[in-house]
């Protein structure tokens, strides 16, 4: 090959942190145009479909290289800012870049389908149509189709809400040449707005903050729940919307409800396009697509969803900003709130976090000036704050882990028609199952955790793996009979209280009740407005709006009071506010018991008299008294193997590179090395038959850590200890 013969960088997803070059498909000249696009490559045995990173030119003496098979696109798909901000991301989180790149693909494209086709469908009557109308049955679906598409032809969102099964109508019609299915850019589905509240002092201040932000800026819309930030959302969206720019709003996993796509819809005036796991690779690569035209301008979506792109961006929304579904676990570890502000950064425009709970990283750079802070102190409109008790409920009587007087008050809230909210992140129907008479329980053979016991006492199942088996008759060590489930979970609260409060109905509401497609929405609905009761996880802390809530009893969090884990106080206070949020609104006030051993516990004195930020300063105190984030930068290295010292042996290899950063001497050395932290084995050492462990890494400066991972985690790929392992690197783990 001639030296000047320019080549393609392709990145490819495989696990290693390299670009690899081929040469353009045959009769193609590689150039600079094709940085973007997808390439189908052959490698190994196999062919990939990779994009292309780079154009360069070919080594004289290099080896010879293979050609690549095809391009499959005909202008860049990951262009311009998200490229950018895509290989920012792989340098950041020291991953593979080609990893990276595929990441922000919806699966479809990643497998190397087509950009797929974006119109919005409509139906009409053809002229036939429109003679024989008179003439069809009437009553019947055609008759009833063809009358509506008379008045105006409707796009298929539109006959979705207006009329039930009408696509067997429209194939008979069309069968008959009387309608017809026409293709319009989505831009035309353009409903009519409808107006919303006057904003009050502090929302139209928010509001005003956000449209005076010239370019990028990080604003924090720290509001109690109820204070109206979706309302600021969608101002501002309006906002934006009317200077022709497109605004990408994440929510989290629990978040995107119908009720709340339906909110936008009504309120924008545009299209709104949803992306989230629920939906099927065409879909979400349907969503991906019109962004990337231009043509979706609302894009509302989950985690992935910061993946958009966005060639006319005007403003980037985080709602719920704290929530831990905005961290990946697997495959590149990114935060997408955190991404957010990178491509905000980028694409020089405002991004908001919105939260009534902020993350304690987010207060910290707020109250640094790096965020603007943006109050909503009360509940918007008629409102009020609910009220707060705590239950001391030491060497009271319990029955299913309940009190006497929490039950009377879901009695009296029940008798006043209200909706009672029981709150316990445990699901099952108890935590362990014992055997009383030698101490035996029973235990995943693949984890190293208690199995929980679930079906009323029935079957046993493992939360970490999955792995099902019935509880056995006796217990297998002393053959005694007595086997009795310890603590509570919520299918044993449900049962005692569907038997006490036998005239509503008691839903339960959890990961094992609600499986499928918006099947926590759908349960809901069912309920409505009627008096009953809710049991139900942290599933149950946000989403779906329970306008007739009037009690909420959160039980069970003594165990979070006092964990190891140095987050487990600021994701407990967060669970509490934003369940207890759910109490009352507009008209109705509403009350949360808070049930407890330790009533004098700082966190929940704080919490009951201070509020959350009264919280957040302690912890924040705290956390730059130890050195932790947002006071510190954390990597953690984790691996895991079938065989049991594997991932010890991997991490002490690849700790030795990594001790001559490590900080030692003076204070001013050490503040400016890194410190490690084991390796040791992960909390739950052994996980599915996986052994499990873990080396931290810390430094104080974010330049440190990234410095020396910059040196180290090349190399790692090629240690022989590698090869026996599964690793990873996290970068801000979230979970220790
Ligand atoms: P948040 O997102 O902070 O939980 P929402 O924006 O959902 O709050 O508002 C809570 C409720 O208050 C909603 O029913 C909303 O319509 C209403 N609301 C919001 N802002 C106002 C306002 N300025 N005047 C009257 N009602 C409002
Ligand atoms: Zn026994
Ligand atoms: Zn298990």
């Amino acid at each position: 090959m001639p030296a000047d013969t320019p080549i393609l960088q392709v990145a490819l997803p495989v696990p290693l942190p390299r670009l690899f070059d081929y040469r353009a498909p045959a009769g193609v000249a590689a150039q600079p145009a094709h940085v973007g696009c997808r390439v189908r490559v052959p490698f190994g045995p196999r062919e990939l479909v990779g994009v292309v990173a780079g154009v360069a030119t070919a080594a004289a003496d290099g080896p010879e290289l293979r050609e690549a098979l095809a391009f499959l696109d005909d202008t860049p798909l990951l262009r311009g800012e998200l490229f950018e901000s895509l290989r920012w991301l792989a340098r950041y989180t020291h991953a593979p870049p080609g990893e990276a790149l595929a990441t922000a693909l919806p699966a479809a494209l990643r497998r190397g389908e087509p950009l797929p086709d974006t119109h919005a469908w409509a139906w009409r009557l053809t002229e036939a149509g429109a003679t024989a109308l008179p003439g069809l049955r009437s009553g019947s679906r055609p008759r009833r189709l063809a009358g509506l598409l008379h008045e105006a032809a409707r796009d298929e969102d539109a006959l979705d809400a207006a009329m039930d099964d009408w696509r067997t109508a429209a194939r008979s019609l069309a069968k008959r040449e009387l309608a017809e299915r026409i293709a319009i850019p989505a831009s035309q589905l353009a409903p009519t707005p409808q107006p919303g509240p006057q904003p009050n002092d502090e929302q139209a201040a928010a509001i005003e903050t956000v449209h005076a932000a010239d370019g990028f800026a990080a604003l924090l819309l720290d509001g109690v729940t109820g204070s109206g930030k979706t309302e600021v959302y969608l101002q501002a969206i309006a906002d934006c919307l009317a200077r022709g720019r497109q605004v990408l709003v994440l929510v989290p996993e629990i978040g995107l409800t119908p009720q709340l796509l339906s909110r936008f819809r009504a309120r924008l005036g545009v299209p709104v396009h949803a992306t989230h796991s629920g939906l099927n690779d065409g879909e979400r690569a349907r969503t991906w697509a019109a962004a990337l035209r231009g043509e979706a301008r609302v894009v509302v979506g989950t985690r992935s969803a910061v993946f958009t792109p966005l060639p006319e961006a005007g403003l980037i929304v985080v709602d719920e900003e704290h929530d831990a579904s905005y961290k990946q676990h697997d495959g590149i570890r990114y935060h997408a709130r955190d991404f957010a502000l990178v491509r905000g950064k980028a694409l020089d425009v405002p991004v908001l976090l919105g939260s009534a709970t902020p993350s304690l990283e987010s207060l910290h750079n707020a109250r640094a000036g790096r965020y603007a802070h943006l109050r909503l102190s009360r509940r918007a409109g008629e409102a009020k704050p609910p009220r707060v008790r705590v239950l001391d409920v030491r060497k009271r009587p319990l029955d299913a882990g309940l009190s006497a007087e929490l039950l009377d008050a879901a009695g009296k809230a029940l008798d006043a028609g209200g909706q009672v909210l029981v709150f316990k992140n445990r699901r099952g129907y108890a935590p362990v199952l014992l055997c009383h008479d030698c101490g035996w329980s029973a235990q995943c053979q693949r984890c190293d955790a208690p199995m929980t016991v679930h079906a009323g006492g029935r079957r046993l199942q493992c939360h970490h793996c999955g792995a099902r088996r019935p509880v056995p008759l006796a217990c297998p060590d002393c053959a005694s009979l007595a086997l009795q489930p310890q603590g509570i979970g919520t299918e044993r609260i449900e049962e005692l209280l569907a038997r006490r409060f036998d005239t509503v109905p008691v839903l339960r509401i959890d990961r094992g009740s609600t499986r499928g497609k918006d099947a926590l929405g759908k349960h809901l609905d069912a309920f409505g407005a009627q008096a009953g009761v809710l049991i139900g996880t942290q599933m149950l802390a946000k989403g779906h709006d329970l306008p007739n809530l009037t009690l909420v009893c959160v039980v069970g969090i003594d165990e979070g009071l006092f964990s190891a884990d140095f987050r487990a106080g600021e994701k407990l206070a967060q669970l509490l506010i934003q369940v207890a949020g759910r109490a009352g609104r507009a008209d109705k006030p509403g009350e949360v018991l808070l049930q407890t051993h330790h009533p004098e516990h700082p966190l929940l004195q704080t919490l009951v008299h201070g509020g959350y930020h009264a919280f957040a300063d302690g912890e924040l105190m705290q956390r730059e008294a130890a050195g932790f984030p947002p006071f510190a930068h954390l990597a953690l290295l984790r691996a895991e193997a079938k065989h049991v010292d594997a991932p010890m042996q991997f991490l002490r290899a690849a700790k030795e590179p990594l001790l001559p950063f490590a900080a030692t001497g003076s204070q001013e050395e050490a503040a400016a090395g890194l410190e490690l932290h084991g390796p040791l084995p992960a909390p739950m050492p052994r996980r599915a038959g996986m052994h499990r462990a873990q080396l931290l890494v810390s430094a104080a400066q974010r330049r440190t850590l990234h410095g020396a991972l910059d040196a180290v985690v090349p190399a790692l790929h090629a240690l022989p200890e590698a090869r026996k392992v599964r690793w990873s690197l996290d970068v801000d783990p979230v979970d220790l």
